[in-house]
This record gives structure tokens, C-alpha cells and sequence, in this order.
């Protein structure tokens, strides 16, 4: 048994921008704990501003974002969504406990995303809706992929989990699709711990938005004033944060524009460094000319001759905390059971085995990501 070393350089720490508490305090001091207050309404104003859109819902995970989404198609048992396998289980279980199915298509080589030319082989009569996710923040080909849901009238659904402050041709994530998923989880860039936001794009969904996420009753409507009383309406559930984090994340979203800019500054050193890993066989990311991305995170794709569990022990034993990425969904328990494959997946399964993430995190120094760099370049050039 290795003596594992102390973690020198974590993955992830959470930032914080110093007012998280003042803005609690306030929530406090106000006497309004629950939901769809006064910070609530200040973040998805500010959403709303952000992204250009009509309506945005803060909600307790993105998760739950993805889950009110599938509920506002009002899916039947054996619709189908076609999604990339390569993404997190909630992209693919919001749908299936509706009883849809989960139909995976591979992902391009260069960006991870799904790769959008496989996307129409695999449109049936019961496909409902087409989920993109933005992997790492960088744009899925959205002109292509609108395109085609226009052309079979399907619903595109971003998960834009990892995308905000990111665009395609200078379009925000999140205002691009019919409906998309932002989420707030620790270990995003802008965060609350756990959180997230349903975005509304399209007016024919916003009133049931609204009642959905208040448990299936017009409550919203209530309290502007609108009607009198409010009452049971619609299925629903609860689906709306407390004040108390709608505070932490009105701290963070204050300050996204700075986040994001000390984010992409270190993710520019990790690529420039990583230029010398070329040699090793190691891929760096390519960002199409059509993204402009967040640097939610750095991976790399390691030569397929080494063994990355080698290369992650390695690591891991210096001290460099990185980890490995999604274990696909399309041949997992779940994916077999509740999903389809509607396309090669040499892609999702080739690079599902190669990608590392390295340690990307405000409060990180060049010198660190200096470090890092050289300890794979040392790490891959044992392994192979
Ligand atoms: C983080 C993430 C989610 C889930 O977000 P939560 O807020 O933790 O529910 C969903 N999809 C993708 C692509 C993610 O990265």
C-alpha cells in the first residue's frame, strides 16, 4: 500500500465573492425564509436580463429544472428524447420518470457535444425532444440542431448546466432552446451549493411554468395580485429553492462577469502549458470558432497507449487532485434498462475511457497550474 501524499492542489474549491453572508443576513433579517422572495425575484430578474428571455424559475438543482422541463411537454410512456450518452444521469432521468425513453446519439470528437449529424437518423414518430448538452461550457452546433427540430417539430431542451456566461454566435446558453436547465451545484462556476434555474424561451410554456413549480396551484399569480385566492390547478411539486440560497447565489451572480474572467484566464495558461503534453500524445480541447465558453472546466484526453487509472493514481499520489469524467449512460444499468442507442458510439466510448479533469479553481496561482501540467507530462510519460 502507497502512502498517499496530501492533497497540494484540489480539484475544486468553492469561491466565494465575500457577500454570500451580508445578503443571508438580510434574507434574515427580512423574516422571509421560504421561497420566491425578494432574492428569488433579484436573481431570476437577473437571469431574465442575461439571457433575453421571457421567464426564468429558480429551482432547488438543475435536476429539478430538467424535471419541470419534462413535465411541461407532458410526455406519454414511449416518447422518446434524444440526448448525448455522455452527459450526467439527471439529463437522461428527468424524462424516464416520465416514461420516456432516453435515445443516445455519440458525441463529436472535437467538443464532446452531441454530434448533431447523427441527431436526424435517430428521429422516430415518437421523439419529442432533443436535449443538447453543453459539455465544459462550450456550444453545442445550435443552427444545425434548431434546424432539424424545426424540420420534424420537436422541442429542443438545453441542458445548459455548465453554460452560463457562455455562447454560441454570441448567443447566451440557455436562450437558445425552447427550454433550458441552468445549474447553481457547487461545483459549477456560479454557485449555491445546490441549485438551478428553468429557463422559459417560448411564451406558450410560461403560466404553466409558473404553476408547476408552485406545486401545481397559481400562487404566483396570488400574490401579484392577479386573482384573488389561489387553488389547485395542475400537477406540480415543489420545486423552488429558500431565500436563504436565492441570497448566496444573488452574491455569485453579482459577480459572474469576474468569475468568469479569472476562470478563462487560468484555463488559458492550462492550454498554453499543455501545448508541451502535444508531444506525449496527450489532446488538448478545441473550442469551435462558434463558442465562446466559460472554462467550466479543463480536460485532457490521454494517448490511448496509458492507462489513465495509472496516470490518475499517479497523480492523485503527487497530490494533484485530478478525476475522471462520465461513466456513459447508454450501456449502464439504467441506460439498458430505459434507453435506446440509436447510433455508433466509438466516440462516447473512446473518450469516456481517455479524459481527465484537472484542477481549475479561482485562487489557484500559475505556478500551480504550472505544477500541474509538469506532474501529467511526468505522469503520462511513466505510463507509456
Ligand atoms: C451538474 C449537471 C447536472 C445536474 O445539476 P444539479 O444542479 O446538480 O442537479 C445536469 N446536467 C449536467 C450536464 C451537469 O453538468
Amino acid at each position: 500500500m502507497s502512502l498517499e501524499r496530501p492533497v497540494r492542489i484540489a480539484y475544486n474549491r468553492p469561491h466565494l465573492t465575500g457577500r454570500e453572508f451580508t445578503y443571508i443576513r438580510e434574507a434574515v433579517d427580512a423574516g422571509q425564509l421560504a421561497g420566491n422572495g425578494a432574492f428569488t425575484r433579484r436573481c431570476q430578474g437577473w437571469l431574465e436580463a442575461k439571457l433575453g428571455c421571457p421567464q426564468a424559475l429558480l429551482t432547488h438543482s438543475c435536476t429539478g429544472a430538467l424535471e419541470m422541463a419534462a413535465l411541461l411537454l407532458d410526455l406519454q410512456a414511449g416518447d422518446e428524447v434524444i440526448m448525448p450518452s455522455f452527459t450526467f444521469v439527471s439529463t437522461a432521468n428527468a424524462f424516464v420518470l416520465r416514461g420516456a425513453r432516453p435515445v443516445f446519439v455519440d458525441v463529436r470528437p472535437d467538443t464532446l457535444n452531441i454530434d448533431e449529424r447523427l441527431i436526424e437518423a435517430a428521429i422516430t414518430p415518437r421523439t419529442k425532444a432533443i436535449v443538447p448538452v453543453h459539455y465544459a461550457g462550450v456550444a453545442c452546433e445550435m443552427d444545425t440542431i434548431e434546424a432539424i427540430a424545426r424540420r420534424h417539430g420537436v422541442v429542443v431542451i438545453e441542458d445548459a448546466a455548465q453554460g452560463l456566461m457562455a455562447a454560441y454566435r454570441g448567443r447566451p446558453l440557455g436562450s437558445i432552446g425552447h427550454i433550458a436547465a441552468i445549474s447553481f451545484h457547487e461545483t459549477k462556476n456560479v454557485i449555491a451549493g445546490e441549485g438551478g434555474a428553468l429557463v422559459v424561451n417560448e411564451a406558450r410554456f410560461t403560466e404553466r411554468a409558473e404553476i408547476l413549480w408552485e406545486k401545481g396551484t397559481n400562487r404566483s399569480q396570488f400574490r401579484r395580485n392577479e386573482v384573488d385566492r389561489y387553488t389547485w390547478l395542475d400537477i406540480g411539486s415543489s420545486f423552488l429553492p429558500g431565500e436563504l440560497t436565492a441570497a448566496f447565489l444573488w452574491a455569485q451572480l453579482e459577480s459572474a462577469e469576474e468569475i468568469t474572467a479569472r476562470r478563462l484566464a487560468l484555463w488559458r495558461q492550462y492550454h498554453a502549458r499543455a501545448e508541451s503534453l502535444e508531444a506525449l500524445g496527450v489532446v488538448r480541447p478545441t473550442i469551435p470558432p462558434y463558442a465562446s465558453h466559460n472554462a467550466h472546466l479543463f480536460y485532457l484526453l490521454l494517448p490511448v497507449a496509458a492507462s489513465r487509472a495509472d496516470v490518475l493514481d499517479e497523480l492523485n499520489h503527487q497530490g494533484v487532485n485530478a478525476i475522471f469524467h462520465y461513466v456513459p449512460l447508454h450501456d449502464s444499468v439504467g441506460g439498458l434498462r430505459y434507453g435506446r442507442v440509436a447510433s455508433r458510439m466509438d466516440v462516447t466510448d473512446d473518450v469516456s475511457r481517455r479524459l481527465i479533469r484537472l484542477p481549475l479553481w479561482i485562487g489557484m496561482s500559475e505556478d500551480d497550474v504550472a505544477e500541474v501540467v509538469n506532474c501529467v507530462a511526468n505522469a503520462v510519460a511513466k505510463r507509456i
